[in-house]
């Protein structure tokens, strides 16, 4: 903790108040704070309203999405028969190479129109888990690469992954059918959509800031293998991971009434007043997407089932799971068969395409906008215990592609940020009149184009009361 106070003394100080200052004066309206009742107003009234750029123009169109590419891709990945992580890597016509041929085969055709820029990897290694009887096998994730324009971005990876391989009732069977459309072919179809999109719209422009990442990857039945891999692998090849959609079941959406929203899923981290980077990923993508997208569900994953996402999410990393509304568990991890009347299987004809192109624009538009994004602050910390007003500082390199930060709060009770104050240099901000412990507090970049960066939520050194004597 004391590395980190003395890190902080000694920023632009006097330049993030002159800038607090200015822009109070400019704005020069009266703040609508809207105190709750029966609780002192927080800050007195007269605050000035906060300027806010608008997010960046020209989002991606629901009629953009090529959902028949989307459906003929699902087709190629359960005519494979199985895509068992275990069966056959070598077979051009049935198991798990089967739907890596096809992938590849995919990615390749997109990275044509992709001006030179999609580059297409597949990744072999090897693993081991209960799920392969303790042995080591041999695993494949398949990548496209989107490289990001910015020097000073370029090593900051967002990812979109599904993964590719499949499972019948018994994960250890490379022989049963497992069609697995919608667990995964569907988030295999979305990542590769997203490559389409993105690789696409980039070719025509100077290209994203940071560096986009389109993975499909295997051994998720087995033991969420190739994304743990892909941990390794991002940080080998010197990447800082700045976002991690997964996509896991996203494909259906058989209740009436539809389309719903897709669900959200993110841990909180460990420490009680401060979100892990994961939950605020999720508040951004809820901010990008709206409300009649996205439901937040403010939980690492579904009871009982794991994903992809989750090897990153315990690394610290900000990475959240997408799946659809209502799962019906007849379609899932079941061997197709009919008993008592009742059809089990995963096939491609419960799958809904309108609500899967929903999530595949969601999805790409969350990329586009981080991608566009400066990186965000660092070392943000919450001063000012015991006194009337607040302090957040915050540090970050020079960015000229940056035009400021958003000072965040929100009531320890709400789920979202609000912006407090827009700050031009990095430094501190006085929040005059508002308590340190009646909400929680946060920083984000600002880009001149309106992209926003995930939040950093505030540290406060924590002191523990004075107690008893010791005996
Ligand atoms: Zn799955």
């Amino acid at each position: 903790m004391s590395n980190r106070r003395s890190t902080i003394y000694g920023l632009r100080r006097s330049a993030g108040l002159a800038a607090l200052l200015s822009l109070k004066l400019a704005a020069g309206l009266a703040f609508a704070q809207q105190a709750p009742p029966r609780d002192p107003a927080e800050p007195p009234p007269g605050k000035p309203q906060v300027k806010s750029l608008p997010r960046p123009a020209s989002a991606i169109r629901r009629q953009s999405i090529d959902e028949k590419s989307m459906r003929t891709l699902i087709h190629s990945l359960v005519s494979c028969g199985t895509r068992l992580t275990l069966s056959s890597w070598s077979d051009p016509k049935r198991g798990i190479g089967c739907g890596r041929d096809a992938i590849v085969a995919r990615l390749n055709d997109i990275a044509k129109d992709s001006g030179g820029k999609l580059q297409v990897v597949v990744d072999r290694f090897e693993s081991t888990s209960e799920r392969t009887s303790g042995k080591p096998i041999p695993l494949e994730n398949v990548y496209a690469m989107l490289p990001g324009a910015d020097p000073t971005l370029s090593k900051t990876l967002f990812i979109v992954s599904g993964h590719f391989d499949s499972r019948p009732s018994n994960v250890m069977d490379p022989e049963a059918d497992a069609p697995g459309a919608d667990d995964d072919a569907s988030g295999a179809a979305v990542s590769v959509e997203c490559a389409r999109l993105l690789s696409k719209a980039s070719a025509k422009s100077s290209g994203y800031r940071a560096t986009i990442l389109f993975a499909t990857v295997s051994g998720e039945e087995q033991g969420l293998l190739g994304s743990t891999h892909l941990v390794d692998w991002v940080k080998q090849q010197g990447y800082t991971v700045g976002g991690m959609l997964d996509d896991d079941i996203v494909g259906a959406d058989p209740t009436p009434g539809g389309p719903h929203r897709v669900r959200l899923f993110s841990g909180n981290g460990e420490i009680d007043d401060c979100d892990a980077p994961a939950r605020e990923l999720a508040r951004a993508i809820e901010e990008i997407d709206g409300r009649n997208a996205i439901r937040l569900i403010f939980r690492q994953d579904r009871y009982g089932r794991g994903g992809d996402h989750y090897p990153f999410y315990k690394a610290g990393l900000p990475a959240v799971r997408f799946t659809e509304p209502l799962e019906d568990y007849h379609h899932q991890h079941q061997t197709p068969r009919t008993e008592d009347g009742a059809e089990y299987g995963d096939f491609e004809k419960y799958l809904n395409y309108p609500f899967m192109g929903n999530v595949a624009r969601d999805n790409a538009e969350v990329l586009r906008q981080l991608a566009m994004a400066p990186a965000p602050p660092s070392k943000a910390l919450l001063k000012g215990a015991v006194t009337p007003d607040a302090k957040v500082s915050w540090a970050a390199e020079p960015d000229r592609e940056r035009a400021g930060f958003e000072v965040l709060w929100r009531e320890t009770t709400d789920p979202r940020w609000h912006v407090y104050e827009f700050v031009v240099e990095p430094g501190e901000a006085i929040l005059q009149g508002v308590s340190t412990d009646n909400h929680f507090f946060a920083v984000r970049s600002v880009g001149k184009n309106g992209a926003r960066s995930i939040a950093v939520p505030t540290e406060m050194e924590r002191r523990t009361p004075p107690g008893p004597a010791k005996q």
